[in-house]
């Protein structure tokens, strides 16, 4: 879509293929409804915020910065807001609002936007592409082109049209396709902690360990679900688990309850709650540390009595709490399917690619961009921006030529 807007505004003809019955599917359901759509941070620390393809999109994040993208949605009317970790928002909470804001701009600059029209193949003859062969209502036909941009997506969200389609097309065109794999994705544990479904744990501190070194850490929210764990900090770190779980690795988290306290507020704070609780029984106690959904799963952990009182919690129970709310370790046995992933890490080799145009180096007139390309970010909004800047630098290209 930016590609399109950005072509059509040059006054040049623009047909927007689309596989499903309306354009934008995955972005109408970005940051759970909300689109984190960017991130206002200097482009350096976008950068860095790259699994794969940071340095390749330097000149794209230049050329059309995230201030840029911000700029382009205000003067069509859309008010942001910034929140944590400089990450961007539309002030309605509506992704929506940004799907009509660029189907309107495509439309009103001239571009022709047809949904339910499935790419098949894109024709080629020696360097130059010069068709695609795409679907419509049962036919097929053949649209000759000047020039086309690849924007097919990654493999994540199926039900949104990214099925993975550009692979092929790329790969029957000569490129190189670097192994598709979810990125950003839930993970699975053991069956210890799915008791603890529903829960979301704010404000804690995970450490990921991979046969017993520690890989990375990581403060912020976390989510227990009905298979393992989700939310922020595990998607985070996903990438990494990967490919632990690929090299067989035995994989745990770690995780700091407390993370603000150290062990000696800690061990002062239950001391001066025992006191004050009294003869209650010691549930009052947990409950006063952690969510209920925990401080009972910590009761059946510890197999503690439910009748036992504070006054009867003895120094090596208090002690074992401690460690406890300081490194409630969770098994972690895998990840979720790519389907599942927010995002594909992989794609088309970044080598092949023109950096400043995001043009192919096999076949001068083929563009491709976005998540199709080897490129995937962490959460933060920085993989719009990248889908957004690619877009736009292939669009200028295509549209000044
Ligand atoms: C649940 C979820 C939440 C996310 N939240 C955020 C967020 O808040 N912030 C952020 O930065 N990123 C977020 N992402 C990631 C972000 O949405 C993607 O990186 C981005 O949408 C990629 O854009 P794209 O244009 O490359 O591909 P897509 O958005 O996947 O679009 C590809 C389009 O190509 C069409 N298509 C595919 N094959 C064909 C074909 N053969 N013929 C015709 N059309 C075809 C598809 O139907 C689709 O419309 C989220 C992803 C998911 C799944």
């Amino acid at each position: 879509m930016m590609a399109a807007g950005t072509i059509a505004e040059k006054g040049k003809e623009v047909m927007i293929l689309e596989k499903m019955s309306k354009p934008c599917l995955k972005l109408g359901i970005t940051g759970k409804g909300r689109c984190n759509l960017t991130n206002l941070s200097d482009v350096n620390e976008i950068i860095e915020k790259f699994n794969s393809g940071g340095r390749f999109l330097k000149y794209a994040l230049h050329e059309w910065s995230s201030r840029q993208l911000i700029d382009f949605f205000q003067t069509k009317g859309l008010k942001t807001k910034v929140e944590r970790g400089n990450r961007v928002f539309p002030v309605s909470d509506k992704a929506l609002e940004v799907v009509g804001i660029l189907k309107d701009w495509v439309r009103t600059t001239g571009g022709v936007l047809l949904n339910n029209v499935e790419i098949l193949e894109i024709v080629r003859s020696k360097d130059k592409v010069e068709a695609v062969k795409y679907r419509f209502q049962n036919k097929v036909f053949n649209q000759p082109c000047k020039n086309i941009v690849l924007a097919t997506g990654g493999l994540s969200y199926p039900r949104t049209g990214s099925t993975g389609d550009g692979y092929q097309l790329a790969e029957k065109l000569g490129h190189n396709i670097v192994q598709p794999k979810p990125a950003l994705v839930p993970l699975t544990t053991d069956s210890r902690s799915l008791i603890l479904k529903d829960l979301k744990l704010k404000n804690i501190k995970a450490i990921l360990w991979s046969n017993n070194k520690k890989v990375c850490e990581e403060f912020g929210e976390l989510d227990f679900t009905d298979f393992g764990v989700d939310g922020p900090v595990i998607l985070t770190m996903s990438t990494k688990v990967v490919k632990a779980v690929e090299k067989k690795e035995k994989i745990e988290l770690s995780i700091d309850l407390k993370p603000a306290l150290d062990n000696i507020q800690l061990k002062n704070r239950i001391i001066r709650e025992i006191k004050q609780l009294g003869s209650r029984e010691i549930i009052h106690l947990l409950k006063k540390l952690l969510p209920g959904k925990l401080a009972d799963f910590y009761m059946e952990e510890m197999k503690i009595d439910k009748a036992t009182k504070c006054t009867q919690f003895t120094a090596e129970q208090r002690k074992r709490l401690e460690a406890w709310l300081k490194n409630f370790q969770i098994k972690i046995t895998g990840y979720r399917p790519i389907a599942e992933a927010i995002v594909t890490s992989g794609g088309v080799n970044l080598k092949e690619i023109n950096p400043v145009t995001m043009e192919s180096k096999l076949l001068s007139n083929l563009y491709i961009v976005g998540e199709l390309l080897d490129i995937d970010a962490k959460t933060g909004g920085y993989n719009l921006q990248a889908a957004f800047s690619t877009g736009y630098v292939a669009g200028k290209a295509i549209g000044t030529k």
